[in-house]
């Protein structure tokens, strides 16, 4: 797959950004990582950093893009994206959202360049279609726990459109689901890094309600190549990507139970106000138009994830506090 010659990669030092940065070097590109630090760590593109093509550019893309020379993609991913932190920073999520999409935006214009926008399945809210089709219009509270994510997602989805027609920027809007892999912080909160690090640690796993709440979750080197599809091709979206390989939450559990082989108990807790009860996408588009389907087993990608949650508590173990 084409990878673009000159990309900006907006939220590039996050868990999806690294990746997303790693694929691009790899395919050939230059790469400018736009990142502020709010949610991401330098640590996650510290074996980037050195190789040629590579650049840190440490800025809030709310105030500004400060990149210089040429551009031909603009991926923009910068977002708080798990609940613990969105939550905790509304008033900059939805900044992000807004005058940080439209800064990016603004970017991909001026340079003739393609745009691709990192949209959330949180636009379709608590589905009541399932699987959720593109079509689906959604079902959003807009003043709920969740309100100011999904509607700052939904705000970016509609400024793309709209900047799209007034200004013929070449824009494609990716709807993401569910995403897990190595790199998510081991606080970040979401599914895959709490019950990973509790298992390892021998902690209770906590499970949200009974457990029997859905989700569908695509390894991030697949998604990552979702993305560079959806880059290198016209189509304007949105689209959803990530994986239909529906598991219950138990299920989840229980398969990071197998892979790290911990003995770990689980521990029932109430769910969160609003957590969506099913959530699987509808992937023919996807597959029609982007010649895109997700392959790693969830088996596989959580081996490799337990693999790397367990070096990085190892590490953390052994270095001395304040070091
Ligand atoms: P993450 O928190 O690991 O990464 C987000 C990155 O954006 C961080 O490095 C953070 O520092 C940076 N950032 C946030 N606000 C910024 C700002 N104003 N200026 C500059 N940088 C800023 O989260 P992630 O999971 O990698 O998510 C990346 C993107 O993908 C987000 O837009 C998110 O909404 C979207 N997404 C992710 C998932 C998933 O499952 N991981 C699902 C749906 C959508």
């Amino acid at each position: 797959m084409n990878v673009p010659a000159h990309a900006v990669v907006t939220g590039g030092a996050g868990f999806l950004g690294s990746w997303l940065c790693e694929r691009l070097l790899a395919g050939g590109a230059s790469v400018a990582c736009v990142d502020s630090l709010v949610t991401g760590s330098l640590d996650n593109v510290a074996h980037l950093r050195g190789l040629p093509g590579f650049r840190f550019v440490e800025a809030d893309v709310s105030a500004g893009i400060p990149v210089d020379g040429p551009v031909d993609a603009v991926f923009h991913l910068a977002s708080p994206a798990s609940p613990l932190h969105y939550q905790r920073l509304p008033l900059e999520t939805l900044r992000a959202g807004s005058h940080g999409t439209g800064h990016a935006l603004d970017l991909a214009a001026r340079h003739g360049a393609r745009f691709v926008l990192a949209s959330s399945s949180e636009v379709y809210g608590d589905p009541e279609q399932h699987p959720q089709r593109e079509t689906y219009r959604g079902r959003v509270d807009p003043t709920g726990p969740r309100s100011m994510y999904d509607e700052s997602k939904r705000f970016a989805e509609a400024l793309t459109v709209a900047h799209r027609d007034v200004h013929g920027t070449r824009t494609g809007i990716a709807r993401i689901f569910n995403t897990y892999g190595p790199r998510m912080a081991v606080d970040d909160g979401r599914l895959v890094p709490t019950l990973m690090v509790q298992a390892l640690t021998g902690e209770p796993l906590t499970i949200a309600g009974d457990g029997s709440q859905t989700r569908s979750l695509c390894w991030v080197g697949d998604l990552v190549d979702g993305l560079v599809r959806l880059a290198a091709s016209d189509e304007s979206g949105p689209v959803n990507l990530g994986s239909d390989d529906e598991r219950s939450v138990r299920e989840v559990a229980d398969v990071i139970l197998r892979v790290t082989g911990s003995s770990s108990p689980v521990r029932h807790v109430p769910r969160a106000e609003q957590d969506p009860l099913v959530r699987r996408p509808d992937l023919a588009r996807a597959r029609t138009r982007l010649s895109w389907t997700p392959t790693t087993p969830l088996r596989t990608g959580l081996a490799r994830t337990a693999a790397w949650y367990a070096d990085r508590l190892a590490g953390a173990a052994a270095t001395p506090m304040g070091a």
